[in-house]
């Protein structure tokens, strides 16, 4: 089936769960009314923080008659989570909290959220529409190889798995070899994890000689947690075969399942009954129109225990306009391609990891499996970047490969318009990741670390 026929797949039932995604949008933009009036009333009553905040503003819950009028309101951020580690932003008894999550801070302590009953029921739901948007159903075999725990990505996918009905197989990150094994012995239909393991999971196979096309079930890919390309998504489904999906979602907010791409792939529909969607300037802080580009802020509507205000998400996306040919009237965002935290500053010029892997994957002989360089010589920034090409390419002579590093140099350079040393290194030699992979190293910030940058 062809992805534009899959696309269109009439015959594809609706699962239940995805009603809230067609709501006529007058009825939509009224239950979101209503919720945020209730969730500014229990956040000022409960959160010194916020309460403070409103105040100094002169904005009070009543204040809000409208959805625009969420403008009045202040904005949260991780420091707020980390200035008031561990409990300070909870909106309700402790008796009420049911689990915590934790997500790694940039400095030293976690960040701490905490999940009432409800919440882990809007968790759950948002995961359980997110895999229905995929195409993932009874009696799909799902095997959930992102991380358990503290980390959301695990739980997550496996809530949402199991509510729809979904056979899990909840193997957690790690062990290689035995996700390769498991997956191809019991059939595994569906795959949840980073596009950095998964590409670590082709990797490995191959060197076992598995052919995932040949030997593997697997029809969906769920992918998130880390920022990733179309130009990936075109490797990686051109090398197994399968839908590669792109899944958002972050601790603060709930985890994975605050938005996921449909089959019609324009963006990501935001679940905004529960998670209300703003872009704002980043510098003003303004909120923008529908369509034009900002930082992605999220209302947690329904949240109980640690519920979001205009959460900034630090996120650069926008929202789209139109109807989307899915029949869905939740908003979509653009895909995430570019975070305001990985942005580099390169000889001055502003660089985004996904704008380098996206020139090196339009080279075809270049693999998914690449690493970034940031130095300084004498006053100089200097960017290299190591990348893995085919073993046929390596066997080529010297000039073909100088020709190739000069093509791949040439198509980085267009798109940041800086010109970035090339070394191209045989399959199996870069660093890869069980979990999130780090691919940029700045030897730049280890020498002004003490500036505390
Ligand atoms: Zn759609």
């Amino acid at each position: 089936m062809s992805l534009y026929e899959y696309a269109h797949d009439l015959d594809t039932p609706v699962h239940p769960v995805s009603a809230p995604d067609y709501m006529p949008v007058e009825e939509l933009r009224a239950l979101q009314l209503h919720r945020l009036q209730g969730l500014v009333r229990r956040v000022y009553d409960h959160v010194p923080l916020t309460r403070a905040r409103m105040d100094e503003r002169g904005v009070r819950p009543e204040h809000i008659q409208t959805l625009k009028d969420i403008a009045l309101l202040p904005f949260m951020m991780k420091t707020d989570l980390r200035d008031t580690y561990p409990f300070g932003l909870f909106a309700c008894p402790m008796n009420d909290i049911v689990r915590f999550h934790c997500s790694s801070g940039t400095t030293g302590k976690p960040i701490v959220i905490g999940n009432t009953q409800n919440d882990i029921r809007v968790w759950q739901n948002g995961c359980m529409r997110a895999l229905a948007l995929c195409g993932v159903r009874s009696p799909d075999i799902m095997q959930v190889a992102y991380g358990y725990g503290l980390f959301t990505g695990g739980l997550g996918l496996h809530y949402g798995g199991e509510g729809l009905g979904c056979a899990v197989l909840p193997i957690s990150g790690g062990n290689t070899d035995r996700q390769l094994m498991l997956m191809r012995d019991m059939g595994t239909t569906v795959i949840a994890c980073t596009p950095s393991y998964f590409l670590h999971l082709i990797d490995e196979g191959m060197k076992k000689g598995i052919d995932f096309k040949r030997d593997m079930q697997i029809r969906h890919g769920v992918f998130g947690a880390e920022p990733w390309t179309e130009e990936m998504r075109a490797k990686i489904e051109s090398l197994t075969g399968i839908f590669a999906h792109d899944i958002y979602g972050l601790t603060e907010i709930a985890g994975p399942g605050v938005a996921n791409d449909c089959r019609c792939r324009r963006g990501l529909h935001v679940f905004e009954d529960h998670f209300y969607p703003e872009i704002v300037d980043p510098e003003t802080l303004e909120p923008l129109p529908d369509g034009e580009q900002g930082e992605l802020v999220f209302t947690t509507l329904t949240r109980t225990g640690t519920p979001m205000l205009r959460y900034r998400t630090r996120d650069i996306s926008r929202l789209l306009t139109g109807a989307c040919p899915c029949g869905r009237t939740i908003r979509a965002i653009e895909r995430i391609h570019a975070r305001s935290d990985d942005m580099l500053i390169i000889r001055g010029v502003n660089v985004f990891p996904s704008q380098i892997e996206a020139g090196l994957l339009s080279i075809d002989s270049v693999l998914p499996h690449y690493q970034i360089v940031v130095g300084k010589e004498g006053d100089l920034d200097t960017i290299e970047i190591k990348v893995e090409v085919t073993r046929e390419t390596f066997s080529d002579d010297i000039k073909t490969l100088e020709r190739l590093r000069q093509r791949i140099g040439q198509a980085v350079q267009r798109i940041i318009n800086l010109s970035p040393h090339i070394t191209l290194v045989e399959p199996h030699t870069l660093p890869r990741s069980e979990g999130k992979l780090q691919r940029v190293t700045d030897l730049r910030n280890r020498a002004v670390s003490s500036k505390g940058v």
